[in-house]
């Protein structure tokens, strides 16, 4: 594409892969994909196991999704964009609760203890209102003594691996988005006929994995032109007088420099700083090393019959089972796998943590015994177990991240040229809806005379602080 602006995109995740192909539909723009896995789709792509499609761990499309993603979404999915209800349950004090709340099943089957405790945490916190610093006090003003010490505290431990007075407030207000009982109780009547949003209790889901929002968006860029190049990894990225001017590409035949204009990354902001070349400073580089993200193993377990469960999700709060969340993928997606049945079980941890270089087998025994744990035993034969590892699972708000993040962020936002977006580029907890929103505000800001548009995207950057992760 002669006189075209050239554009080097790091990372072929949900954002990355939403920002070429919206690049793609201008024309005006030679786009080139640099993507260190052999597959597109990030945390968010799915891949074959055993005849049936499973993701990395439970993903489903949230119906707060914008409009216009939605609609890219539909026509490159078609009817295979399944609009399903949701169906889990929650394991607390012992008990099985339905997720999402509902207020029947909530008086049927929470202890009658629990149900009182949140009263007298109702009424306290009528009397003693506050905010505060840390996850924890945040929340607990918001949610009261009882929800916190029972679900959300012990929940945030085995997610983040740290305690939730360590971690900063703003990891509730982001990943919380039932931060007060008033909200909680909103959440809860939703479930009621007639009070009901559009969309509440329900997900998209995409029929053959929810890989393929990613892999469709690849699809319809590459039918553009785009260039898709995978197992290459981002060695450098090269700036001259403060201006990007090439990414260095390592792939599978050597090393190559591809010359860039514009540099729009979506890897982990920490590397991203790390690559840079001329090196950033050394206090920004230390930063670096104080934005710290969670690692996940997912551990698949090929069961020989029909259906685990009904349901699509457990959740699983107490420290006791060492899984935090069970998904069945054949419910999510209706799959057509006769008399075979998916588990995948999220074993959040560090990459330090003896755990991450378990075998599949030892790794299969640890989820069998929580799920014995958890009184829902595996009685059919497993036919296969196999895992995946996330080095990047979530970001963990550490007290005084912020200072690390803004430091960074400042620097970067120096080069001209130069963009960083996404879950990992902006170390956000988004969901996937989240993370197109930004690349389609990063094309937004990039004009069609090269000039990326600063001021807009200081103020979209502002919208995305308003992005709450739903589960
Ligand atoms: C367990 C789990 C469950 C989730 N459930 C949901 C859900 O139900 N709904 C939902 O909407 N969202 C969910 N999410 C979040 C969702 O996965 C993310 O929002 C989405 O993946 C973000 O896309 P992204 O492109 O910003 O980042 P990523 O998907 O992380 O993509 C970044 C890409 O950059 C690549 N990369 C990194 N370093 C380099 C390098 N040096 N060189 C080249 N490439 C590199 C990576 O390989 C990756 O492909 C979940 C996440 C997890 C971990």
């Amino acid at each position: 594409m002669s006189g075209a602006h050239s554009v080097a995109i790091l990372g072929a995740g949900p954002a990355g892969l939403g920002l070429a192909y919206r690049l793609s539909l201008r024309r005006k723009f030679d786009v080139t994909v640099l993507e260190r896995g052999e597959k597109v789709g990030g945390n968010a792509a799915s891949f074959p196991l055993c005849g049936m499609r499973v993701d990395f761990g439970s993903h489903r499309l949230h119906p707060s999704c914008a409009p216009e993603i939605l609609e890219d979404l539909r026509s490159f999915l078609g009817p295979d964009l399944l609009d399903r209800p949701r169906h889990g349950r929650i394991r607390l004090r012992n008990r099985w609760v339905h997720f999402p709340l509902k207020p029947l099943d909530l008086a049927a089957h929470l202890p009658i203890t629990f149900l009182a405790g949140v009263g007298v945490d109702g009424i306290a916190r009528s009397i003693h209102r506050g905010e505060g610093e840390t996850f924890a006090d945040v929340l607990q003003a918001g949610l009261g003594k009882t929800i916190c010490r029972d679900f959300y505290f012990p929940y945030a431990r085995k997610i983040w691996g740290c305690d939730p007075a360590e971690l900063d407030g703003e990891q509730a207000r982001r990943r919380v988005s039932a931060g007060s009982l008033s909200k909680m109780i909103r959440k809860v009547l939703q479930a009621v006929p007639g009070l009901k949003r559009k969309g509440s209790g329900r997900f998209f889901y995409p029929r053959q994995g929810f890989g393929s929002i990613s892999e469709s968006y690849a699809g319809a860029a590459l039918r553009e032109g785009v260039k898709i190049k995978l197992l290459t990894s981002v060695g450098a990225v090269e700036t001259v007088g403060g201006r990007v001017r090439a990414v260095q590409a390592i792939g599978p035949t050597g090393q190559e420099w591809v010359n860039a204009d514009h540099v729009c990354s979506t890897i982990p902001i920490s590397q991203l700083l790390r690559v840079l070349h001329p090196a950033a400073p050394d206090q920004v580089l230390a930063s670096a090393c104080g934005l710290q993200f969670r690692a996940m193993i997912l551990v698949y377990l090929v069961l020989e019959t029909e259906q685990f469960t009904e349901f699509d999700a457990h959740y699983f709060p107490n420290s006791d089972i060492a899984v935090t969340r069970l998904s069945e993928p054949k419910n999510y997606g209706l799959a057509d796998f006769p008399g075979r049945t998916i588990l995948c079980a999220e074993l959040p941890c560090s990459m330090d943590d003896p755990i991450w270089r378990k075998s599949d087998v030892e790794l299969g025994g640890i989820v069998k015994s929580a799920l014995e744990a958890a009184e829902i035993p595996i009685r059919s034969k497993i036919a296969g177990v196999c895992s995946r590892r996330l080095p990047h699972a979530y970001p963990i708000y550490l007290r005084g991240y912020k200072e690390h993040f803004a430091r960074m962020d400042q620097w970067l936002q120096s080069i001209q040229g130069l963009v960083t977006f996404g879950r990992q580029g902006l170390f956000a907890h988004d969901n996937t809806h989240h993370a197109l929103a930004m690349a389609y505000a990063v094309d937004e800001c990039l004009g069609e005379d090269g000039e990326f548009n600063r001021e807009l995207w200081s103020r979209r950057r502002h919208e995305f602080q308003k992005h709450v992760v739903e589960d």
